[in-house]
């Protein structure tokens, strides 16, 4: 940490970034905890200090005086994966909060959006549905869509559209040198392929155009069982997803939900194995193809035709901040061998101390031979499933429970797992070569290239 760190003030940093029309808060200040804190309440970010920019010129302008000062930059939406970043000291690092630029622009004749790099993804899904639009977004209505896109997007719709970085037309950025670019597939062509998947190393994303899709509702809904019956279940449905097309997307999951008085009185303190699924077919082909999993006999079965502006609900994600920890792993595939294994770690009497262990369907639009000749450094999956394990860490005691939860399961699915990972599911550190497989080469040329003082800082690094 340089000198001009530890002197660090408020007029210091403003003088240096100019006229800001955002803030900038450090160690000390009244709001301090309230800017450094994360959507991951179990994160305890500690950074040099925090700038809250509210255009693209403040953040070129707090990018050059971070590089001017020596520190580096680390952008943040929301704190979703705010884990992995503060897993190494952030006491030389400008902790870039884009939570107050949150312009939404749907442009319903040519089916794009521009949204501006501090949206949640309820912030597009709303209004796109206005106009009879669809985005690809998340399971959870409070994921920051720049965190999402850059990682890659795993949305509801994936099997039958791709990842939602093979749909992100345009970028606006900050490089490291504080310059303000557009690019595309013909400016500054490299960059706009790292950031399809390379997540936050190359640049400050100010705003992201979207293409959106004309799609006002889907058939979805979840069928649940009792958790002694998960293993029956997830073999079911294993089978089954080898026979879906495309246009349907389904999740795999043990829920052990907490006796919350949130949750209606049928779910709350239950363990249960849950398939969720979307559809873009119509209800009658959905029912055919639901029939085999029905024919199972589930307690609870929700399934109905659902506006996309209610589709966040499906997923039962938290409906804003959490201690959460979690983690996962792409899986090449999974069979009898490998579920047995995942029951055994984390179903019914596993005393396992995770709320939540999923698998996601990939296939489809998101196998590596329908990936676009165009797409960016993660445009597909080389890999079955996704796997993504959670649980609620409000306390040390919870955590080191949760913690060891976690190691346990990704253990035992150890043997399935994919070369490749996906970002976006990974909440710990890992190593890059084990995070991206082919490209990484390519994204330390482009890294090198655009920031070769390494003033930008991910959460899950390049180099
Ligand atoms: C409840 C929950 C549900 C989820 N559901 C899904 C899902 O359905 N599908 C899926 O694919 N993922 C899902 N995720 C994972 C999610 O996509 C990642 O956590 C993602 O990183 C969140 O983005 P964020 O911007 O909200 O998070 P942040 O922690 O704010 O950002 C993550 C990283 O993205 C980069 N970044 C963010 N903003 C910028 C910017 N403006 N410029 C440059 N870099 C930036 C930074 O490196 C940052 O550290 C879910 C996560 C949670 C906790």
């Amino acid at each position: 940490m340089s000198d001009m760190t530890l002197t660090l003030s408020v007029p210091a940093l403003r003088e240096l970034v100019g006229d800001l029309s955002g803030s900038i808060v450090v160690p000390g200040d009244d709001d301090w905890n309230d800017a450094r804190r994360a959507w991951n309440l179990a994160v305890d970010q500690q950074p040099a200090a925090v700038a809250l920019p509210e255009t693209a010129d403040d953040v070129a302008a707090i990018v050059r005086a971070a590089a001017d000062l020596g520190l580096r930059v680390a952008a943040q939406t929301t704190g979703h994966n705010a884990g992995p970043l503060s897993n190494a000291p952030l006491d030389d690092t400008i902790l870039l909060r884009t939570s107050a630029m949150r312009g939404v622009t749907v442009d319903a004749e040519n089916r794009c959006a521009r949204v501006e790099a501090g949206a949640v993804w309820a912030e597009v899904v709303e209004p796109a549905a206005r106009v009879g639009l669809a985005a690809l977004a998340g399971s959870a209505a409070d994921v920051g869509v720049a965190g999402y896109v850059l990682g890659g997007g795993l949305s509801w719709l994936a099997r039958a559209k791709g990842l939602a970085a093979n749909h992100v037309l345009a970028f606006e950025v900050v490089t490291a040198d504080g310059e303000r670019r557009t690019v595309d597939a013909e400016h500054d062509a490299e960059l706009f392929w790292a950031l399809r998947g390379g997540g936050g190393n190359f640049a400050v994303v100010t705003a992201i155009h979207l293409r959106l899709f004309p799609i006002t509702s889907v058939q979805a809904g979840a069928l649940l069982w009792p958790a002694e019956r998960a293993e029956a279940v997830l073999s079911a449905w294993r089978q089954w997803t080898r026979t879906v097309p495309d246009e349907l997307t389904s999740v795999g999951r043990i829920l052990h939900l907490p006796p919350m008085p949130e949750l209606p009185p049928h779910l709350a303190g239950r363990s249960l194995v849950a398939i969720e699924a979307v559809s873009l077919l119509d209800a009658e082909l959905t029912a055919a193809l639901l029939a085999p999993l029905r024919a199972l006999a589930p307690e609870i079965d929700t399934f109905h035709e659902t506006p996309m502006t209610d589709l966040h609900l499906l997923h039962m994600d938290p409906p804003g901040p959490v201690p959460g920890m979690g983690d996962g792993m792409l899986l090449e595939t999974v069979d009898a061998d490998a579920l047995a294994a995942m029951v055994e770690a984390t179903g019914a009497g596993s005393g396992t101390a995770l709320l939540s262990m999923e698998l996601r369907h990939l296939g489809g639009a998101l196998s590596p031979d329908r990936a676009p000749a165009d797409g960016g450094a993660v445009a597909a999956f080389d890999a079955e499933f996704a796997a993504f394990a959670v649980g609620i860490a409000p306390h040390p005691q919870a955590a080191a429970a949760v913690h060891a939860s976690l190691a346990r399961v990704m253990t035992a699915l150890a043997p399935w797992r994919a070369a490749q990972s996906y970002i976006n599911f990974v909440e710990s550190s890992r190593a890059a070569d084990e995070m991206w497989d082919d490209g990484l080469d390519r994204l330390r040329a482009v890294k090198s290239a655009y920031d070769p003082l390494r003033v930008i800082r991910s959460n899950h690094p390049v180099d």
